[in-house]
Protein backbone atom coordinates (compact mmCIF):
# COMPACT_ATOMS: atom_id res chain seq x y z
CA UNK A 1 0.00 0.00 0.00
CA UNK A 2 1.42 3.40 -0.81
CA UNK A 3 1.44 6.37 1.31
CA UNK A 4 -0.99 7.97 -0.33
CA UNK A 5 -3.50 5.20 -0.78
CA UNK A 6 -2.40 4.80 3.32
CA UNK A 7 -4.04 8.32 3.88
CA UNK A 8 -6.94 8.13 2.05
CA UNK A 9 -8.40 5.00 3.52
CA UNK A 10 -6.47 5.99 6.96
CA UNK A 11 -9.04 8.91 6.67
CA UNK A 12 -12.21 6.41 5.53
CA UNK A 13 -10.85 3.88 8.80
CA UNK A 14 -11.31 6.72 11.20
CA UNK A 15 -14.81 8.32 9.63
CA UNK A 16 -15.87 4.45 9.72
CA UNK A 17 -15.10 4.39 13.58
CA UNK A 18 -16.61 7.49 14.12
CA UNK A 19 -19.86 6.20 12.09
CA UNK A 20 -19.85 3.43 14.03
CA UNK A 21 -19.46 5.17 17.48
CA UNK A 22 -21.84 7.54 16.46
CA UNK A 23 -25.06 4.85 15.84
CA UNK A 24 -24.19 2.07 17.83
CA UNK A 25 -26.91 2.73 19.75
CA UNK A 26 -28.87 1.20 17.18
CA UNK A 27 -27.28 -2.06 16.87
CA UNK A 28 -28.49 -5.21 19.00
CA UNK A 29 -25.62 -5.30 22.12
CA UNK A 30 -25.27 -9.41 21.93
CA UNK A 31 -24.36 -10.80 18.70
CA UNK A 32 -27.42 -12.75 17.07
CA UNK A 33 -25.09 -15.32 15.06
CA UNK A 34 -25.21 -19.07 15.07
CA UNK A 35 -22.04 -20.56 15.54
CA UNK A 36 -19.78 -20.67 12.57
CA UNK A 37 -22.04 -18.22 10.57
CA UNK A 38 -19.16 -16.16 10.03
CA UNK A 39 -16.73 -18.22 9.36
CA UNK A 40 -18.98 -19.82 6.77
CA UNK A 41 -19.62 -16.54 5.10
CA UNK A 42 -16.14 -15.92 4.26
CA UNK A 43 -13.93 -17.54 1.49
CA UNK A 44 -12.22 -20.79 2.67
CA UNK A 45 -9.19 -20.07 1.26
CA UNK A 46 -6.71 -16.81 1.01
CA UNK A 47 -6.65 -14.73 -2.03
CA UNK A 48 -4.09 -15.55 -4.88
CA UNK A 49 -4.05 -11.96 -5.82
CA UNK A 50 -4.16 -9.00 -4.09
CA UNK A 51 -7.32 -7.50 -3.26
CA UNK A 52 -8.31 -3.66 -2.44
CA UNK A 53 -8.82 -2.16 1.58
CA UNK A 54 -12.28 -1.56 0.14
CA UNK A 55 -13.19 -4.82 -0.72
CA UNK A 56 -12.02 -5.16 2.94
CA UNK A 57 -13.75 -2.75 4.52
CA UNK A 58 -17.21 -3.55 3.16
CA UNK A 59 -16.35 -7.03 4.56
CA UNK A 60 -16.27 -5.48 7.74
CA UNK A 61 -19.60 -4.17 7.29
CA UNK A 62 -21.51 -7.04 5.60
CA UNK A 63 -19.65 -10.05 7.43
CA UNK A 64 -18.10 -9.26 10.24
CA UNK A 65 -20.26 -6.57 11.95
CA UNK A 66 -23.17 -8.92 12.54
CA UNK A 67 -20.86 -11.02 14.45
CA UNK A 68 -19.96 -8.43 16.73
CA UNK A 69 -20.88 -8.01 20.68
CA UNK A 70 -20.66 -4.56 21.16
CA UNK A 71 -18.61 -3.96 23.84
CA UNK A 72 -18.61 -0.54 23.33
CA UNK A 73 -22.69 -0.35 23.03
CA UNK A 74 -24.15 1.81 26.02
CA UNK A 75 -26.15 -0.82 27.07
CA UNK A 76 -23.39 -3.33 27.76
CA UNK A 77 -23.72 -4.14 31.10
CA UNK A 78 -22.26 -7.91 31.15
CA UNK A 79 -19.02 -9.01 32.69
CA UNK A 80 -16.83 -5.71 33.61
CA UNK A 81 -17.07 -3.29 30.82
CA UNK A 82 -13.30 -3.18 28.88
CA UNK A 83 -14.19 0.55 27.99
CA UNK A 84 -12.53 2.72 24.58
CA UNK A 85 -12.14 6.18 24.11
CA UNK A 86 -11.49 8.50 21.47
CA UNK A 87 -7.75 9.64 22.90
CA UNK A 88 -6.88 5.61 23.31
CA UNK A 89 -8.04 4.58 20.04
CA UNK A 90 -5.91 7.42 18.47
CA UNK A 91 -2.78 6.64 20.27
CA UNK A 92 -3.22 2.98 19.92
CA UNK A 93 -3.22 4.01 16.10
CA UNK A 94 0.15 5.92 16.85
CA UNK A 95 1.56 2.82 18.48
CA UNK A 96 0.74 0.98 15.34
CA UNK A 97 1.93 3.52 13.21
CA UNK A 98 5.17 3.45 14.87
CA UNK A 99 5.47 -0.34 14.91
CA UNK A 100 8.34 -0.10 17.37
CA UNK A 101 8.92 -3.24 19.26
CA UNK A 102 10.26 -1.81 22.93
CA UNK A 103 11.90 -4.67 24.43
CA UNK A 104 14.95 -2.85 25.18
CA UNK A 105 15.79 0.54 26.49
CA UNK A 106 17.80 0.98 23.39
CA UNK A 107 15.35 -0.71 21.39
CA UNK A 108 12.82 2.77 21.41
CA UNK A 109 14.36 5.16 24.54
CA UNK A 110 10.74 6.50 24.34
CA UNK A 111 8.64 3.41 24.47
CA UNK A 112 10.38 2.56 27.82
CA UNK A 113 10.68 5.92 29.36
CA UNK A 114 6.94 7.04 28.84
CA UNK A 115 5.88 3.81 29.89
CA UNK A 116 7.68 4.31 33.27
CA UNK A 117 6.38 8.05 33.32
CA UNK A 118 2.51 7.15 32.71
CA UNK A 119 2.74 4.71 35.41
CA UNK A 120 4.22 6.78 37.64
CA UNK A 121 1.03 9.60 36.75
CA UNK A 122 -0.94 6.47 37.34
CA UNK A 123 0.77 5.52 40.76
CA UNK A 124 0.31 8.80 42.02
CA UNK A 125 -3.23 9.45 40.77
CA UNK A 126 -4.20 5.98 42.81
CA UNK A 127 -2.36 7.08 45.75
CA UNK A 128 -0.02 4.55 45.71
CA UNK A 129 3.03 4.17 47.99
CA UNK A 130 6.41 5.63 46.63
CA UNK A 131 7.98 2.28 46.32
CA UNK A 132 5.84 1.57 43.36
CA UNK A 133 7.55 4.69 41.50
CA UNK A 134 10.44 4.11 38.82
CA UNK A 135 12.90 5.86 40.74
CA UNK A 136 11.95 3.93 44.32
CA UNK A 137 13.26 0.01 44.72
CA UNK A 138 10.18 -1.18 42.75
CA UNK A 139 8.32 0.15 39.20
CA UNK A 140 5.46 -0.34 36.98
CA UNK A 141 4.91 -1.83 33.78
CA UNK A 142 2.21 -2.49 31.54
CA UNK A 143 1.45 -5.86 30.84
CA UNK A 144 -1.34 -7.27 28.88
CA UNK A 145 -3.86 -8.41 31.27
CA UNK A 146 -4.19 -8.99 34.57
CA UNK A 147 -3.71 -12.85 34.64
CA UNK A 148 -0.30 -12.53 33.30
CA UNK A 149 0.20 -10.48 36.29
CA UNK A 150 -0.89 -12.92 38.54
CA UNK A 151 1.97 -15.46 37.03
CA UNK A 152 4.46 -12.46 36.73
CA UNK A 153 3.96 -11.63 40.62
CA UNK A 154 4.18 -15.44 41.45
CA UNK A 155 7.21 -16.31 39.71
CA UNK A 156 9.03 -13.04 41.52
CA UNK A 157 7.15 -14.06 45.21
CA UNK A 158 8.25 -17.92 44.08
CA UNK A 159 11.99 -16.62 43.44
CA UNK A 160 11.75 -14.97 46.80
CA UNK A 161 10.41 -17.90 48.61
CA UNK A 162 13.58 -20.06 47.21
CA UNK A 163 16.03 -17.12 47.82
CA UNK A 164 16.45 -17.61 44.13
CA UNK A 165 16.72 -21.18 43.86
CA UNK A 166 13.64 -21.50 41.57
CA UNK A 167 15.30 -19.65 38.34
CA UNK A 168 18.02 -21.88 38.72
CA UNK A 169 16.74 -25.26 40.08
CA UNK A 170 13.15 -24.92 39.43
CA UNK A 171 10.58 -25.68 41.88
CA UNK A 172 10.08 -28.81 43.80
CA UNK A 173 6.55 -29.72 43.20
CA UNK A 174 4.40 -29.53 46.29
CA UNK A 175 6.40 -27.36 48.18
CA UNK A 176 4.82 -24.25 47.68
CA UNK A 177 1.81 -22.96 48.47
CA UNK A 178 -0.38 -19.95 47.25
CA UNK A 179 -3.68 -18.48 49.14
CA UNK A 180 -6.46 -16.58 47.60
CA UNK A 181 -10.18 -16.61 48.38
CA UNK A 182 -12.94 -18.43 47.14
CA UNK A 183 -14.10 -16.03 45.19
CA UNK A 184 -10.65 -14.83 43.85
CA UNK A 185 -10.30 -14.86 39.90
CA UNK A 186 -9.37 -17.84 38.04
CA UNK A 187 -6.51 -16.45 37.11
CA UNK A 188 -5.02 -16.97 40.01
CA UNK A 189 -5.17 -21.06 39.80
CA UNK A 190 -4.04 -20.42 36.04
CA UNK A 191 -0.92 -18.76 37.29
CA UNK A 192 -0.52 -21.54 39.94
CA UNK A 193 -0.81 -24.24 37.63
CA UNK A 194 1.64 -22.35 34.74
CA UNK A 195 4.35 -21.73 37.02
CA UNK A 196 4.08 -25.80 37.46
CA UNK A 197 3.15 -26.23 41.35
CA UNK A 198 -0.20 -27.51 40.06
CA UNK A 199 -4.12 -26.88 41.20
CA UNK A 200 -3.52 -28.24 44.63
CA UNK A 201 -0.78 -25.73 45.71
CA UNK A 202 -3.72 -23.49 45.90
CA UNK A 203 -5.42 -23.10 48.99
CA UNK A 204 -9.01 -21.21 49.02
CA UNK A 205 -9.74 -19.72 51.63
CA UNK A 206 -13.41 -19.18 53.00
CA UNK A 207 -15.13 -15.69 52.56
CA UNK A 208 -17.63 -14.28 55.02
CA UNK A 209 -20.65 -15.13 53.63
CA UNK A 210 -22.10 -11.59 53.72
CA UNK A 211 -19.28 -9.80 52.69
CA UNK A 212 -17.68 -12.07 50.32
CA UNK A 213 -14.65 -10.43 51.13
CA UNK A 214 -11.94 -12.89 52.44
CA UNK A 215 -11.18 -14.49 55.50
CA UNK A 216 -8.43 -13.42 57.18
CA UNK A 217 -9.11 -15.66 60.69
CA UNK A 218 -9.22 -18.80 58.00
CA UNK A 219 -5.86 -17.70 56.29
CA UNK A 220 -4.43 -17.29 59.26
CA UNK A 221 -5.10 -21.09 60.28
CA UNK A 222 -4.96 -22.49 56.78
CA UNK A 223 -0.76 -21.03 56.61
CA UNK A 224 -0.20 -22.09 59.94
CA UNK A 225 -1.50 -25.44 58.94
CA UNK A 226 0.44 -26.14 55.69
CA UNK A 227 3.41 -24.81 57.37
CA UNK A 228 3.05 -27.35 59.98
CA UNK A 229 2.91 -29.99 57.28
CA UNK A 230 6.27 -28.36 55.99
CA UNK A 231 4.79 -26.27 52.71
CA UNK A 232 6.49 -22.92 52.09
CA UNK A 233 3.76 -20.45 51.74
CA UNK A 234 4.89 -18.46 48.71
CA UNK A 235 1.81 -15.96 47.79
CA UNK A 236 -1.14 -14.50 49.09
CA UNK A 237 -3.47 -12.97 46.46
CA UNK A 238 -6.26 -10.17 48.17
CA UNK A 239 -8.74 -9.23 45.43
CA UNK A 240 -10.42 -5.68 45.36
CA UNK A 241 -13.06 -5.95 43.79
CA UNK A 242 -13.90 -9.45 43.05
CA UNK A 243 -15.11 -10.51 39.49
CA UNK A 244 -18.47 -11.88 40.68
CA UNK A 245 -19.41 -9.12 43.01
CA UNK A 246 -16.75 -6.36 43.78
CA UNK A 247 -16.54 -8.05 47.27
CA UNK A 248 -12.83 -6.13 49.09
CA UNK A 249 -11.05 -8.52 50.56
CA UNK A 250 -9.10 -7.24 53.80
CA UNK A 251 -5.97 -5.86 52.72
CA UNK A 252 -4.88 -4.63 56.37
CA UNK A 253 -5.40 -7.99 57.86
CA UNK A 254 -4.15 -9.83 55.10
CA UNK A 255 -1.06 -7.85 54.95
CA UNK A 256 -0.56 -8.22 58.59
CA UNK A 257 -0.53 -12.14 57.98
CA UNK A 258 1.68 -11.81 55.24
CA UNK A 259 4.17 -10.08 56.81
CA UNK A 260 4.37 -12.15 59.59
CA UNK A 261 5.44 -15.28 57.55
CA UNK A 262 7.72 -12.90 54.70
CA UNK A 263 5.23 -14.04 52.11
CA UNK A 264 4.53 -12.19 49.11
CA UNK A 265 1.33 -10.15 48.88
CA UNK A 266 -0.26 -9.83 45.56
CA UNK A 267 -3.13 -7.37 45.28
CA UNK A 268 -5.56 -7.72 42.39
CA UNK A 269 -7.64 -5.47 41.61
CA UNK A 270 -7.81 -5.67 37.88
CA UNK A 271 -11.84 -3.48 37.44
CA UNK A 272 -12.11 -1.91 40.86
CA UNK A 273 -8.29 -0.30 41.44
CA UNK A 274 -8.63 2.44 39.08
CA UNK A 275 -12.17 3.90 41.51
CA UNK A 276 -9.18 5.15 44.13
CA UNK A 277 -8.32 7.98 41.19
CA UNK A 278 -11.19 9.41 43.55
CA UNK A 279 -10.61 10.45 46.81
CA UNK A 280 -13.75 9.79 48.45
CA UNK A 281 -13.09 5.86 46.87
CA UNK A 282 -9.53 5.46 47.75
CA UNK A 283 -10.68 3.58 50.94
CA UNK A 284 -10.49 0.55 48.63
CA UNK A 285 -7.07 0.54 48.89
CA UNK A 286 -6.38 0.37 52.41
CA UNK A 287 -3.40 -1.55 53.54
CA UNK A 288 -1.42 -1.58 50.16
CA UNK A 289 0.89 1.13 50.98
CA UNK A 290 1.64 -0.59 53.82
CA UNK A 291 1.60 -4.80 52.89
CA UNK A 292 1.50 -5.25 49.05
CA UNK A 293 4.65 -6.78 46.72
CA UNK A 294 2.78 -6.29 43.86
CA UNK A 295 -0.25 -4.57 42.89
CA UNK A 296 -2.38 -4.63 39.42
CA UNK A 297 -5.34 -2.84 37.97
CA UNK A 298 -6.78 -2.99 34.48
CA UNK A 299 -6.84 0.67 32.74
CA UNK A 300 -8.03 -1.61 29.67
CA UNK A 301 -11.78 -2.08 31.94
CA UNK A 302 -12.84 1.12 33.91
CA UNK A 303 -10.39 3.76 32.67
CA UNK A 304 -11.33 4.26 29.29
CA UNK A 305 -8.07 2.44 27.78
CA UNK A 306 -8.73 0.61 25.05
CA UNK A 307 -7.80 -3.27 25.78
CA UNK A 308 -4.75 -4.67 26.48
CA UNK A 309 -3.76 -2.23 29.13
CA UNK A 310 -2.69 -3.79 32.79
CA UNK A 311 -1.13 -1.97 34.93
CA UNK A 312 1.61 -3.95 37.10
CA UNK A 313 3.50 -2.70 40.05
CA UNK A 314 5.95 -3.78 42.42
CA UNK A 315 7.42 -2.32 45.42
CA UNK A 316 10.77 -3.94 44.92
CA UNK A 317 12.26 -5.27 41.49
CA UNK A 318 15.13 -7.12 42.47
CA UNK A 319 12.54 -10.03 42.33
CA UNK A 320 11.21 -9.85 39.20
CA UNK A 321 13.92 -9.42 37.45
CA UNK A 322 15.57 -12.28 39.27
CA UNK A 323 12.63 -14.48 38.27
CA UNK A 324 12.73 -12.79 35.01
CA UNK A 325 15.93 -11.63 33.43
CA UNK A 326 18.45 -13.75 30.80
CA UNK A 327 20.70 -11.50 29.05
CA UNK A 328 21.69 -13.31 25.71
CA UNK A 329 24.48 -11.73 23.46
CA UNK A 330 22.38 -10.99 20.64
CA UNK A 331 20.36 -8.03 22.93
CA UNK A 332 23.23 -6.95 24.59
CA UNK A 333 24.31 -3.42 24.53
CA UNK A 334 25.80 -0.32 25.70
CA UNK A 335 22.75 1.25 27.21
CA UNK A 336 21.89 -1.94 29.12
CA UNK A 337 25.70 -2.72 30.02
CA UNK A 338 25.75 0.76 31.67
CA UNK A 339 22.75 -0.34 33.80
CA UNK A 340 21.08 3.22 33.91
CA UNK A 341 18.15 1.95 31.81
CA UNK A 342 15.05 -0.75 32.42
CA UNK A 343 14.82 -3.04 29.91
CA UNK A 344 11.18 -4.01 30.13
CA UNK A 345 11.71 -7.63 28.50
CA UNK A 346 12.72 -8.29 32.18
CA UNK A 347 9.45 -7.51 33.19
CA UNK A 348 7.47 -9.71 32.02
CA UNK A 349 6.74 -13.33 30.01
CA UNK A 350 7.76 -12.30 26.54
CA UNK A 351 10.22 -10.23 25.03
CA UNK A 352 8.76 -8.13 22.38
CA UNK A 353 6.28 -5.56 23.90
CA UNK A 354 3.99 -2.69 21.62
CA UNK A 355 4.02 0.59 23.00
CA UNK A 356 1.09 0.71 25.04
CA UNK A 357 1.87 3.56 26.87
CA UNK A 358 1.07 5.85 24.12
CA UNK A 359 -2.55 5.23 24.42
CA UNK A 360 -2.34 5.07 28.69
CA UNK A 361 -0.87 8.55 28.82
CA UNK A 362 -3.49 9.80 25.60
CA UNK A 363 -6.41 8.92 27.87
CA UNK A 364 -4.69 10.63 31.54
CA UNK A 365 -3.65 13.83 29.14
CA UNK A 366 -7.11 14.26 27.54
CA UNK A 367 -9.37 13.33 30.51
CA UNK A 368 -6.82 14.86 33.21
CA UNK A 369 -7.68 13.79 36.31
CA UNK A 370 -11.17 15.70 36.72
CA UNK A 371 -12.56 14.15 33.88
CA UNK A 372 -11.22 10.34 34.77
CA UNK A 373 -13.05 11.14 38.36
CA UNK A 374 -16.00 12.44 36.75
CA UNK A 375 -16.35 8.70 34.79
CA UNK A 376 -15.70 6.71 37.95
CA UNK A 377 -18.14 9.03 40.13
CA UNK A 378 -21.05 8.64 37.29
CA UNK A 379 -20.72 4.99 36.53
CA UNK A 380 -20.89 4.66 40.72
CA UNK A 381 -23.74 7.22 41.62
CA UNK A 382 -25.38 5.22 38.81
CA UNK A 383 -25.13 1.77 40.07
CA UNK A 384 -26.06 3.36 43.61
CA UNK A 385 -29.40 4.53 41.51
CA UNK A 386 -30.09 1.49 40.15
CA UNK A 387 -29.76 -0.54 43.30
CA UNK A 388 -32.11 1.69 44.78
CA UNK A 389 -34.75 1.18 42.35
CA UNK A 390 -34.50 -2.66 42.67
CA UNK A 391 -34.18 -2.26 46.75
CA UNK A 392 -37.66 -0.64 46.46
CA UNK A 393 -39.55 -3.55 43.81
CA UNK A 394 -40.43 -6.62 46.33
CA UNK A 395 -40.18 -9.03 43.11
CA UNK A 396 -36.17 -8.62 43.12
CA UNK A 397 -33.66 -8.56 46.00
CA UNK A 398 -29.71 -7.00 46.50
CA UNK A 399 -27.68 -10.17 46.50
CA UNK A 400 -24.47 -8.74 47.30
CA UNK A 401 -22.80 -5.17 48.73
CA UNK A 402 -22.08 -3.15 46.15
CA UNK A 403 -19.92 -0.46 46.66
CA UNK A 404 -18.79 0.12 42.94
CA UNK A 405 -20.36 -0.05 39.68
CA UNK A 406 -21.45 -3.46 39.67
CA UNK A 407 -25.07 -4.13 41.33
CA UNK A 408 -25.98 -7.97 42.05
CA UNK A 409 -29.22 -8.81 41.88
CA UNK A 410 -31.78 -11.51 41.63
CA UNK A 411 -35.63 -12.05 40.87
CA UNK A 412 -37.19 -13.84 44.13
CA UNK A 413 -37.61 -16.81 42.27
CA UNK A 414 -35.85 -19.74 41.31
CA UNK A 415 -32.36 -19.90 39.33
CA UNK A 416 -34.08 -21.17 36.21
CA UNK A 417 -36.67 -18.09 36.38
CA UNK A 418 -33.39 -15.77 36.36
CA UNK A 419 -31.78 -17.10 33.92
CA UNK A 420 -34.62 -17.25 31.79
CA UNK A 421 -35.24 -13.41 32.25
CA UNK A 422 -31.50 -12.36 31.28
CA UNK A 423 -32.05 -14.74 28.61
CA UNK A 424 -34.90 -12.64 27.59
CA UNK A 425 -33.27 -9.20 28.13
CA UNK A 426 -30.12 -10.30 26.30
CA UNK A 427 -31.49 -11.83 23.20
CA UNK A 428 -34.00 -8.49 22.73
CA UNK A 429 -30.87 -7.22 21.92
CA UNK A 430 -31.55 -3.99 24.16
CA UNK A 431 -29.23 -4.37 26.57
CA UNK A 432 -26.08 -6.96 27.85
CA UNK A 433 -25.93 -8.52 31.29
CA UNK A 434 -24.67 -11.48 32.68
CA UNK A 435 -25.04 -13.69 35.85
CA UNK A 436 -23.06 -15.20 38.88
CA UNK A 437 -23.48 -17.32 41.58
CA UNK A 438 -24.11 -15.76 45.10
CA UNK A 439 -24.06 -18.12 48.22
CA UNK A 440 -25.33 -21.11 45.34
CA UNK A 441 -28.00 -19.48 44.10
CA UNK A 442 -28.20 -17.41 40.46
CA UNK A 443 -27.66 -13.40 40.82
CA UNK A 444 -28.04 -11.24 37.55
CA UNK A 445 -25.02 -8.71 37.56
CA UNK A 446 -25.40 -5.52 35.98
CA UNK A 447 -22.25 -4.16 35.15
CA UNK A 448 -22.16 -0.41 34.70
CA UNK A 449 -18.51 1.30 33.25
CA UNK A 450 -19.55 2.24 29.17
CA UNK A 451 -17.82 5.45 28.02
CA UNK A 452 -21.21 6.34 26.39
CA UNK A 453 -23.22 4.79 29.38
CA UNK A 454 -25.66 7.34 30.19
CA UNK A 455 -28.94 7.31 32.62
CA UNK A 456 -31.40 6.85 30.07
CA UNK A 457 -29.72 3.66 29.81
CA UNK A 458 -29.52 2.01 33.24
CA UNK A 459 -33.26 3.93 33.40
CA UNK A 460 -34.34 1.92 30.38
CA UNK A 461 -32.29 -1.43 31.65
CA UNK A 462 -34.69 -1.39 34.28
CA UNK A 463 -37.92 -0.89 32.45
CA UNK A 464 -36.90 -3.84 30.18
CA UNK A 465 -36.24 -5.84 33.80
CA UNK A 466 -39.02 -4.81 35.54
CA UNK A 467 -41.51 -5.63 33.03
CA UNK A 468 -40.97 -9.52 33.26
C1 LIG B 1 -11.23 -9.29 34.85
C2 LIG B 1 -10.48 -9.78 36.00
C3 LIG B 1 -9.29 -10.49 35.85
C4 LIG B 1 -8.77 -10.94 34.52
O1 LIG B 1 -8.51 -9.87 33.69
P1 LIG B 1 -7.61 -10.02 32.40
O2 LIG B 1 -6.93 -8.69 32.33
O3 LIG B 1 -8.55 -10.26 31.28
O4 LIG B 1 -6.68 -11.15 32.60
C5 LIG B 1 -8.58 -10.83 36.98
N1 LIG B 1 -9.02 -10.51 38.20
C6 LIG B 1 -10.18 -9.84 38.39
C7 LIG B 1 -10.62 -9.50 39.78
C8 LIG B 1 -10.96 -9.45 37.30
O5 LIG B 1 -12.10 -8.82 37.49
Amino acid sequence: MQIEEFRAHGHQVIDWIADYLGTIESRPVLSQVEPGAIRAALPAHPPEEPESFDAVLADVDRIILPGITHWQHPAFFAYFPANASGPAILGDLLSSGLGVQGMLWATSPACTELEQLSLDWLAEMLGLPATFRSDGKGGGVIQDTASTSALVALLAALHRASGGATAERGIAAGRYTVYASTEAHSSVEKAVRMAGLGAAALRTIPADPKTLAMSPAALRDQLAADIEAGFTPAMIVATIGTTSTTAIDPVRDIGAIAREHNTWLHIDAAYAGVAAICPELRWILDGVADFADSFGTNPHKWLLTNFDCHAFWVADRAHLLGALSILPEYLRNAATASGDVVDYRDWHIQLGRRFRALKLWSVIRCYGISGLQHHIRTHVALAQEFAGWVAADNRFEITAPHPLSLVCFRLRADDDRNLELMQKLNSSGELYLTHTKVGGTVSLRLAIGGTLTERRHVERAWALIQAV
